[in-house]
């Protein structure tokens, strides 16, 4: 070979090298081995095909060929086992494609493009007729260009290939039902999926960058920051995973509960350097839990009184030895039935308040005249109590509405009998009704102990009571109002109170017409 030869060879190489440590576009990359390959080889013409994902080959580049010619190559390729060494046949395929394409090529030279043994596609190069034959020497020379076409064919698929598992990745961890964060030794946020985003309302441009107690101090339901007691970087868990859980408190004033695991990520010398953080909203979970805790404590709590008084009163009154007067005995019967209504009433509010946490409140609308159903609830309550007074205060042209005669009964008798309830000293209870364009409102006033404003939409919530000496003493659940608003909601209305410490309350229910 001559030493020109070489030398140009070489400065071809080079000029290719070069290009392929800067550069990251495929094609681009091809078309320059390619013109070089062609420039030295004397070619006319040049083409690469490259196998597709499905295992074809499909033309990439090509130089000195019309672009509406180039799929008429592919006798060239066609039908070429993907394990071929080389293109069996070559020369009978090149007449073909010359000839379907109309270009005079002659002579043609090809060479698999093989990395990591595999076949990635052919490199050609044509000579056109008259010129001389390719040589053993020419093919020698393509080699090297095969081989560094094939290289760069390489490393861009695996670069696809990283970058497609990279999406593949972030897929999965941004579609996570899960809260996902990862966190580095200094406890800076590296990462923040939408749905750890969607559940506290912070934005991962907010909170990547920022130390992760700051932005997320979960904190026990103590109050003790489970973020500095039980993070994974300053107390590293024996075991790698750790478990904590917390409340976080979103701007909105919505607590969520939280189940976090954090499982370490391991650096070349096995020390955990990022944690990754599974966060679970498990609101639902913790509600379900306090729930049941309170409602078994107040089970125990107001069942068992009631239940008490009529055990004992039923066990005096059937003793063998005693013979009751009449008197004692009507006086003795009428505490049990009290005391059984009340049980009854509990366990009504009882029942509606889980049928209401599965959802399943139905309503069945008749036709209800307001004004008659609070005079029997007054007619009833009434009989419970020697210190209140009652007025029923609706206007006559008071409308008949659309509702549920049972649901609303029970709403006019949790609110009267709170009225009763919370006003020890006695005083007057009034009952009545107002009419606006749109709805009808009724109202519970009574002279009370009154409700403190900080408390006044507290009390609809489930199992909430003002705590206050009278209302320790005053048996109750803290369903009542949340039955209410409940069943206020249903018929499409609204509730809430007006009040003043120690001077009394007005409830008001409104209802549409
Ligand atoms: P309960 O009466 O069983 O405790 P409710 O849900 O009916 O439950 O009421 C919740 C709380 O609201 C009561 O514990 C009480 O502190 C307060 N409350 C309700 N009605 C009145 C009222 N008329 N006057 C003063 N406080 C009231």
């Amino acid at each position: 070979m001559l030493p020109d030869f070489q030398l140009l060879q070489r400065n071809y190489l080079l000029r290719i090298s070069q290009a392929m440590s800067s550069q990251l576009d495929l094609r681009a990359l091809l078309k320059i081995i390619m013109e070089n390959a062609v420039e030295l080889l004397a070619g006319q013409a040049g083409l690469i095909v490259l196998r597709q994902q499905n295992g074809k080959l499909s033309p990439a580049v090509s130089i000195g060929l019309p672009r509406e010619a180039v799929p008429h190559f592919s006798p060239l390729w066609d039908d070429v086992p993907p394990d071929s060494d080389g293109i069996p046949d070559i020369s009978r395929r090149l007449v073909l494609a010359a000839r379907a394409a109309r270009i005079p090529l002659r002579q043609v030279v090809a060479l698999p493009l093989n990395a990591e043994g595999q076949n990635r596609g052919y490199i050609f190069i044509f000579r056109a007729r008259g010129a001389a034959s390719f040589t053993e020497s020419d093919s020698e020379t393509l080699r090297t260009f095969a081989n560094h076409a094939a290289i760069a064919v390489h490393n861009a698929y695996l670069y696809r290939q990283v970058l497609s598992e990279r999406e593949r990745l972030n897929a999965i961890i941004e579609n996570s039902g899960d809260g996902v964060m990862m966190i580095n030794p200094f406890r800076i946020i590296k990462s923040w999926n939408s749905t750890l985003a969607k559940l506290t309302g912070i934005s991962a441009e907010e909170a990547i960058g920022q130390p992760c107690y700051a932005v997320l101090n979960l904190k026990t339901k103590q109050g003790v920051s489970v973020c500095h007691t039980q993070c994974p970087i300053l107390h590293p868990p024996a075991s790698g995973q750790l478990y904590a859980e917390g409340f976080f408190e979103r701007k909105d004033g919505v607590k969520i509960a939280f189940a976090d695991k954090y499982s370490p990520l391991h650096d070349e010398d096995g020390h955990a350097s990022q944690y990754i953080a599974n966060m679970r909203d498990v609101t639902r979970q913790r509600e379900a839990d306090d729930l049941k805790e309170t409602l078994l404590a107040v089970i125990s709590h107001e069942l068992k009184t009631p239940v008490s008084i009529i055990k004992g009163y039923a066990g005096t009154l059937a003793r063998e030895d005693a013979h009751w007067d009449t008197q004692t005995l009507r006086e003795g019967l009428s505490v049990i039935e009290e005391e059984a209504d009340k049980l009854n009433a509990l366990i009504t509010n009882f029942l509606e308040a889980s049928r209401l946490q599965t959802g399943n409140l139905k309503l069945h609308m008749t036709e209800v005249y307001l004004p008659e159903m609070a005079e029997r609830a007054v007619n009833t309550l009434r009989a419970t109590t020697d210190r209140h007074t009652f007025s029923l205060e609706f206007p006559d042209d008071f409308p008949t509405i659309h509702g549920d005669y049972e649901r609303l009964s029970q709403v006019l008798t949790n609110l009267i009998s709170n009225a009763i309830k919370y006003s020890p000293k006695g005083g007057k209870i009034r009952v009545g009704g107002e009419t606006t364009p749109t709805s009808v409102r009724l109202f519970v006033a009574d002279e009370g102990i009154g409700i403190p404003a900080a408390e006044q939409e507290l009390i609809f919530e489930r199992f909430h009571r003002v705590d206050n000496g009278l209302t320790r003493q005053a048996p109750g659940t803290g369903l009542g109002l949340f039955l209410v608003k409940a069943v206020t909601q249903a018929h499409g209305g609204s509730v809430w109170v007006e009040s003043t410490l120690g001077a009394g309350s007005t409830f008001w229910v409104e209802l549409p017409k």
